[in-house]
């Protein structure tokens, strides 16, 4: 990343404002980017606001200008201010222990979890587990963490974990997407959020109205997005209301003619379909896309499938990160960031179709309170990043101050060069580590 876009973040104090002087600056010495006459307005409301009123942010405007000036008169091409948008994915429940160590022999071999043991061991085994790994999930270990950064591997002191007490999906779900823990959510049922997501948040700055969108597999993030308060845009278990194009069109018959394999989970192949054609179309700022197949796998007991599930959405990942560099716009000027919403159990070698806390065991996940420690090890996760704006360290040592999920919210608004704690304080603080 150019130093005006660091520049930008060490800024980030003065956030919004900082931001809006840095896009419509950029744009002004010809940027070409998603710079539009709304960022531009924004930049000068926000000038008049300061005018007599922050001394500091003044200096701070001056030093901008400059390496922006710097940066234009020096390299002669377009400076990169951050970066200008930011894509998240998840995949549901996608243990770390597969991410880092590949196929699990025990439970490929084991004929109660796996009827498909020859086709797993021959397309994802190998003696060495990193080499194993690389087999599941080849674009994540070949260019995502060699390019970028990623935390969560607990085999070399790399941790990263849950800050909710819970241990499942709508409580995993809030604090990546708010960077608030809110204990009172406590169950999977759909209640609105009373928390708001970052896509929230930010629909309420000028250059992001209508610029973010989320699409999900599971029937219950409408209500994680709390889309009758917040107005955003989510595409979540059901086909597109208003489809457009053959694309879009044909993808909503076969959404019909295709019966989803769980009641609240569709198919991810629609979600990432769906996503793709809107990703072309609208250029959203903020986009999640959050697939689900491995969770409802893993539940179901079936090993194989979860394993086929994870290499699917690794090709997934894949498609998406070249689509953006692919999009004038998006290319080199987008991060994307990639993490899961709760780990699994380990020991005894049944916990891995489970995630629970103890402490969940008294109210929503009373089903397991015969696992009377809960699901031992649910709370691991994982977090990746690549891009704009990320560091290029590959795994980050933690020892033992764990990454928490809730960190993720903020270190997609830092990467969009944005100050967290104006938009929430309330919000964990950013990964600083995967920042660059
Ligand atoms: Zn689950």
């Amino acid at each position: 990343m150019s130093a005006p876009a660091s520049a930008s973040r060490r800024l980030s104090a003065h956030g919004i404002f900082i931001d809006a002087l840095t896009e419509a600056a950029a744009g002004l010495i010809g940027r070409s980017s998603m710079i539009d006459k709304t960022r531009f307005l924004a930049f000068l409301r926000a000038r008049s606001l300061m005018q007599g009123r922050w001394p500091a942010p003044l200096s701070a405007l001056r030093r901008v200008s400059l390496w922006l000036l710097l940066g234009w008169v020096s390299s002669g091409q377009q400076v990169v201010i951050g970066a200008d948008s930011v894509v998240l994915i998840t995949l549901d429940g996608l243990r770390w222990q597969e991410l880092f160590r590949g196929l699990d022999s025990r439970l490929a071999s084991d004929d109660s979890y796996s009827a498909q043991q020859s086709e797993l061991m021959r397309q994802f085994w190998d003696d060495d587990p990193a080499e194993r790994a690389r087999l599941l999930f080849p674009f994540l270990h070949d260019t995502v963490f060699e390019q970028g950064s990623v935390i969560g591997n607990r085999d070399r002191g790399s941790c990263a974990r849950v800050a909710n007490p819970w241990y499942f999906s709508y409580p995993g779900y809030s604090e990546i997407l708010t960077g608030v823990v809110n204990e009172t959510i406590n169950s999977n049922s759909k209640i609105p959020n009373p928390e708001r997501t970052v896509h929230e948040l930010l629909e309420g700055i000028d250059g992001f109205v209508g610029r973010t969108a989320a699409f999900a597999s599971w029937d219950v993030f409408p209500f994680i997005f709390n889309v009758e308060r917040s107005g955003v845009y989510v595409n979540a278990f059901e086909p597109l209301n208003a489809p457009e194009g053959m694309e879009e069109i044909t993808l909503n018959r076969l959404h019909s003619d295709i019966p989803p394999p769980w009641p609240t989970v569709r198919n991810d192949a629609f979600t990432h379909r769906y996503a793709l054609s809107y990703l072309r179309r609208e250029q959203p700022r903020l986009l999640f896309i959050s697939y689900g197949e491995t969770d409802d796998f893993a539940h179901d007991g079936k090993y194989d499938e979860y394993l086929f599930a994870a290499n699917r959405t690794d090709r997934f990942i894949e498609e998406v990160w070249h689509t953006l560099q692919s999009i004038p716009g998006y290319r080199d000027n987008t991060a994307l960031v990639i993490t899961v919403d709760h780990g699994r159990g380990e020991e005894p070698i049944e916990t891995w179709l489970h995630h629970a806390s103890k402490r969940s065991l008294d109210g929503y996940m009373s089903s397991l309170s015969h696992f009377t420690e809960g699901i031992i090890g649910s709370e691991g996760t994982w977090i990746a990043a690549i891009g704009s704006g990320v560091a290029g360290k590959g795994l980050i040592v933690t020892e033992e101050q764990c990454a928490f999920s809730s960190q993720v919210a903020s270190t997609l608004v830092e990467l969009l060069g944005l100050d967290p704690q104006a938009l929430n304080p309330e919000m964990a603080p950013p990964l600083s580590e995967l920042l660059d």
